[in-house]
């Protein structure tokens, strides 16, 4: 096992559009920790070189990535790059999504730990190893290339969310708070099961209502998200709505005074089967937001049980409808290219994409990628044909449709290469 002499001064922790609500509740488990308070903590944006430069005139500089499956190419280019300009006055460590779904091969990219599963306790612990000169290798979820096996999730200790903040408030990095984590579903395209579990946990109302609380009196919050993979599921098991559960949380939460709720909508979403009139009638008492972001994912009833679902295409017309009868603007989530989509499917889902239109619904337009930690992560990426390039184009012109399609065909592919 290896202990190097490390003497850790500074943690810069490399901020990402596309990892940065990781970042704020990592750093927020990590600023209230009175072990770490003599590290000096960083987050920038840009090229972290010249901060590098700076803390290892003090000692040892720890930079830590929360790495996602589609943002792997970027990284690897700045681990090469760290390891040439500084060598091992950097230790470089890796959470994050790709981090527990393929460990071995950030390791192989260059980075010296590499956080297995939940981060807020791992990663502390991993710091506070590092701050008294340890090899954090002993702490549970944390490998290295020392490291004869490598842990599944699932076999790690599962976090209480109201233990840790939901962002870094006394940095100013914040972000939407998680009210829960881990989904009893198993979308094959979707990674979560894998990552959060299948036991859902909340946030309590109290910690979520303690947490805005302090966000309004300290840094001025004028309006808070939520993170949930399905925010419907609140204070239940995950698999049914608890009506007075939901209305607890909108109900404290909207008491804070001076905040604007946005719930149910980006960057937290609703299953379709769970939208009801009497559930949206109570959310237009405690929401901001007009839109409600709703996962229907195919307009084929066979694309939909292929992939999981646990939903018909039916089920989530009617969360539509009821959605506009309540004042929301839906806004739909619709995958192309999933696999087992024959060209009849794809013609169901763009039907059901002009119905949408002219129901003046929105559309979140995506292509299949075979994400690590999935059940389809073996699968060919989605491909649009020409036809249906030019069609999803269309709508993108006439604004009913958003989405990246075309730059997740080419992410998916990388992701297909690097299996
Ligand atoms: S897509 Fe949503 S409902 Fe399905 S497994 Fe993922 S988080 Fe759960």
């Amino acid at each position: 096992m290896r202990v190097r002499s490390l003497g850790v001064h500074s943690l810069i922790f490399r901020a990402h559009t596309s990892s940065r609500y990781s970042v704020a509740a990592l750093l927020g488990s990590v600023e209230v920790d009175s072990r770490l308070q003599s590290l000096n903590i960083h987050a920038p944006i840009d090229s972290p070189d010249s901060l590098i430069r700076q803390g290892i005139g003090h000692g040892n500089v720890v930079v830590a990535h929360s790495v996602m499956s589609t943002q792997t190419n970027r990284i690897t280019h700045e681990v090469r790059h760290i390891k040439k300009e500084f060598d091992n006055r950097v230790i470089l460590v890796a959470g994050g999504p790709h981090a527990s779904a393929r460990p071995s091969e950030l390791i192989e990219m260059g980075f010296d730990y590499v956080v297995i599963g939940e981060g807020e306790s791992s990663f502390r612990e991993l710091l506070y190893q590092l701050l008294n000169d340890s090899d954090p290798i002993s702490v549970p979820g944390v490998v290295s290339k020392d490291s004869d096996t490598f842990p599944l999730p699932k076999s790690l200790p599962r976090i209480t969310l109201d233990d840790y903040p939901p962002f870094a408030l006394g940095m100013n990095i914040v972000g939407p708070i998680e009210v829960t984590r881990g989904c009893p579903y198993g979308c094959k395209f979707c990674a979560t099961p894998f990552l959060t579990g299948g036991v859902v946990r909340h946030r309590s109302v109290d910690s979520v209502v303690h947490w805005l609380r302090k966000a309004v009196n300290e840094r001025g919050f004028r309006r808070t998200w939520f993170l949930s993979p399905n925010a419907l599921c609140y204070g239940g098991r995950g698999r049914r709505v608890v009506m007075d559960q939901l209305t607890l949380l909108l109900k404290e939460t909207k008491s804070v005074e001076g905040l604007d709720l946005f719930f149910g909508s980006f960057p937290s979403e609703v299953r379709p089967e769970f939208v009801t009139s009497e559930i949206l009638e109570m959310f237009r008492q405690y929401v901001s937001n007009r839109t409600l972001q709703i996962g229907l994912q195919s307009g084929s009833d066979s694309v939909l049980e292929n992939a999981n679902r646990h939903h018909t295409v039916q089920e989530g017309l009617d969360a539509i409808d009821i959605a506009i009868d309540t004042g929301f603007i839906p806004h739909v989530d619709m995958i192309f290219g999933l696999p087992g989509e024959t060209e009849k499917d794809v013609e169901a889902s763009l039907q059901i994409c002009e119905d949408l239109a002219s129901m003046k619904a929105n559309i979140h337009g995506h292509v299949f990628m075979p994400l690590p930690g999935s059940e389809w992560e073996s699968m060919p990426a989605g491909q649009l044909s020409d036809r249906t390039r030019q069609i999803l184009g269309e709508f993108s012109r006439k604004k009913i449709m958003t989405g990246s399609w075309s730059h997740q065909e080419s992410l998916g592919k990388n992701l297909e290469g690097n299996q």
